[in-house]
């Protein structure tokens, strides 16, 4: 190990980036942090479903070469081939990098071609440019509603999507979208899912919910449709039926961004990680959080408090402390739709079959908590500063003061907003 130990974070997302800063707070100069990325700027990927009402993409990219600078940390512009554990080298387009300590965050990626037509015919949801498409289709539909021409757009949930959220979102976003654009009355809304129940990873307190918005708002929901086949104007599945459309938007299943051989990890790419720490199977130097590693939930949230949990293991193996931070998995997340948003914190529990690692815990009440109100718009906006501001200044989401007044403002809200 050379005097000062050199840290590696490969991958310029929440979890990366949550890592990097929480490890700079917790070591200063003590360490040599580099960050490798293939892109110069982190993208709040939550927010950039306002780019096809309007918003711009640049908005949503924070630049890192500033923040990055002015904390002293290396940023290396280049991609990932290849990690080697026995010589402890990270392969790279700018070169070799040298490691003591490697956290991989590089993210997902999406597996469009998996589902045979989806390629052709659906607008996916994953980046900016996928989003001023579905921008350019929603206006052309707006404005075939004025000719009084009629439009049937479809939403569907693949099998092996690990995020459904954002699509929930934008079908409650759509639907006040188009009543405020006076077109509602031409458009037929259908939301069709492989999942169980809707949005089935947080429980049945946020099924109840979407059944509600849906009946309110008149959109037709399919829950245990499995698509098997995507023709051009209809959507085939497992169970024989057929749904038409002639929007179709979909968030594709998912795999893990880039694959290192000398990693560990299941049948679709996802790095086998020990659960609290976030140290790779097998590894004493290796940590594996955020999108990329094994956690069958992909969240940002979630991204955040796994870069936390390896952060915190390294700073204590550095400092010779005892760790302070394991990763808990509680979900939270403030779902747009507009005219009110819905809020939803989650916590979720091991169920130790591998079939179905993870589960809600229904039971803990204390912490599972839903509610649905305009002002959680306000929790909506207020994230959608905070984080880019954080991370704009080279600071970790969850610390210091602001963070403690963040987290008040959200326990506040909490409180009198959910149950
Ligand atoms: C439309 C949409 C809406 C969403 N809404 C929400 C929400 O409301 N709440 C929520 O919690 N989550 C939401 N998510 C999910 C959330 O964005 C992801 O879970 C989160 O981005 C994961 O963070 P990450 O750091 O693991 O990966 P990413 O944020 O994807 O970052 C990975 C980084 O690694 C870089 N990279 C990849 N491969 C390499 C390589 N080989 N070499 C170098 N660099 C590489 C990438 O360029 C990227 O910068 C949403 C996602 C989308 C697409």
């Amino acid at each position: 190990m050379s005097a000062r130990p050199r840290i590696v974070v490969l991958g310029g997302g929440f979890g990366g980036l949550e890592s990097l800063f929480y490890l700079k707070q917790q070591l200063g100069d003590r360490a040599d942090l580099t960050l490798v990325t293939n892109k110069p700027y982190f993208l709040f990927k939550p927010n950039t479903i306002y780019i096809p009402f309007g918003e711009p993409p640049e908005k949503y990219e924070v630049d890192l070469k500033s923040p990055l600078n002015k904390q002293g940390i290396r940023l290396l512009e280049a991609t990932v081939h290849q990690i080697d554990r026995d010589s402890k080298t990270v392969e790279t387009t700018a070169g070799r990098v040298e490691y003591d300590h490697l956290v991989v965050a590089t993210g997902a990626r999406m597996c469009i071609d998996e589902i045979p037509g989806m390629a052709a015919h659906a607008i996916t949801v994953w980046t900016p440019d996928d989003m001023l498409t579905l921008r350019d289709r929603i206006t052309r539909i707006i404005e075939n509603a004025r000719h009084r021409e009629h439009s049937r757009i479809l939403f569907l949930v693949p099998p092996n999507n690990r995020c459904s959220g954002p699509l929930y979102e934008m079908v409650c976003m759509l639907d006040t979208h188009l009543r405020r654009h006076h077109a509602r009355d031409h458009v037929t809304l259908t939301f069709a899912t492989k999942e169980g129940a809707f949005i089935e990873a947080f429980g049945p307190r946020l099924n109840s919910v979407v059944a509600e918005e849906f009946a309110e708002r008149h959109i037709t929901g399919h829950i245990d449709h499995v698509v098997t086949e995507i023709l051009p104007q209809s959507v085939r599945f497992q169970n024989s039926s057929e749904l038409p459309y002639d929007l179709l938007i979909s968030f594709p299943p998912y795999a893990a961004a880039s694959h290192f051989s000398g990693l560990p990890t299941d049948d679709r790419g996802f790095v086998t990680v020990d659960p609290s720490s976030r140290r790779v199977a097998g590894s004493d130097s290796v940590y594996a959080v955020g999108d990329t590693a094994d956690f069958p939930i992909k969240q940002a949230f979630l991204a955040l408090l796994q870069g936390d949990a390896a952060g915190d293991h390294i700073a204590a193996e550095i400092l010779g402390r005892n760790p302070d931070v394991d990763f808990v998995p509680t979900s939270m997340c403030v779902m747009e739709q507009f005219d009110k948003a819905v809020f939803a914190q989650v916590p979720l529990k091991y169920t130790g079959d591998s079939s179905h690692p993870v589960e809600v815990n229904v039971t803990d009440s204390d912490h599972y908590k839903v509610g649905v109100s305009p002002l959680w718009r306000v929790g909506k906006t207020a994230l959608g500063y905070y984080l880019p501001w954080r991370f704009g200044s080279g600071k970790p989401f969850h610390a210091g003061l602001p963070w403690k007044v963040m987290e008040l403002g959200l326990k506040i809200m909490s409180q009198t907003m959910a149950e």
